[in-house]
């Protein structure tokens, strides 16, 4: 599943890949992705002939900064990643999108759910986006504060585990990193909210930031998806070795040696140790 660490190595590939060149032709294949444009050839005349200036991020959404003050904006899908190839390569079955680049070399966008989104906006429109704004605070950008974090936390109500994946909360958490946040927190998920005390939170607020940083270094935990992969694959399945109880049920706990559990935690499949996250 792609969430913020997966994004983020994403804007990294496409930084040292991408920036400095040219678009030449632009091919999306399902028409539906495209937003905010009319259709796809308004998409096309948007991106060919403009040069790519630079590489962001905003939760899941990754953006080419192009220059003529415009941003190219690919809202990654559930199960999105980015390739890089030569021009002459063929695409696979789950590329939506090829660029081709005047300098050579193909960036193909795939997205096996086809629910993620491509569009050009100014670049003082892209503040304004609804889909890019939903209130939640991106840990890896922004002022990300325990005390920030802290009133996010208390505005919701919610059980820790439903609030940790909420975007009005923090940007681009899924599942995975929900659950491995909580453990390195020892905390449980079923937890409220808004009843944790300071030190819990700074506890949360610190299992964020370590999850979410060794993610990033480690290329995400779906990194197998940016390489050569076969349509059975299920990076799902596939516990990265960096997870300590995502992907885990019935292994000990590294902390405690108790079996790790997967459980209905305020509605979401939780892996987690009933023995040291309390
Ligand atoms: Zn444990």
């Amino acid at each position: 599943m792609t969430q913020l660490p997966e994004a983020e190595v994403t804007r990294k590939g496409l930084a040292s890949e991408v920036v400095g060149k040219r678009v030449t032709s632009t091919e999306v294949t399902t028409a539906s992705l495209v937003r905010h444009q009319r259709n796809r050839p308004e998409l096309y005349k948007r991106l060919e002939g403009r040069k790519i200036s630079g590489a962001s991020r905003r939760g899941t959404a990754v953006m080419l900064e192009l220059e003529d003050d415009t941003t190219f904006v690919i809202q990654m899908g559930s199960r999105a990643w980015i390739t890089h190839h030569k021009a002459s390569a063929t695409p696979d079955k789950t590329v939506r999108m090829v660029l081709l680049f005047a300098s050579s070399g193909a960036l193909h966008y795939h997205d096996q759910n086809k629910d993620g989104a491509l569009f050009v906006v100014g670049d003082d429109e892209v503040d304004e986006l609804p889909e890019l704004a939903p209130g939640g605070i991106d840990p890896l950008a922004d002022v990300f504060t325990w005390q920030a974090f802290s009133s996010k936390l208390v505005e919701l109500g919610l059980p820790l585990r439903a609030a940790l994946v909420d975007r009005r909360v923090l940007l681009g958490l899924g599942d995975v990193y929900a659950d491995e946040i909580l453990w390195t927190a020892g905390i449980s998920g079923a937890r409220d909210a808004s009843q944790l005390s300071a030190q819990e939170v700074r506890r949360l607020y610190r299992g964020v930031l370590e999850v979410i940083n060794e993610a990033v270094k480690q290329g995400g935990a779906s990194a197998s998806e940016t390489q050569e992969r076969t349509e059975e694959d299920d990076p799902d399945d596939v516990p990265s070795s960096f997870l300590r109880v995502h992907g885990r049920q019935g292994e000990p706990c590294p902390r405690c040696r108790h079996a790790v559990q997967l459980e209905d935690v305020a509605g979401h499949l939780s892996f987690h140790c009933p023995q040291c996250q309390t």
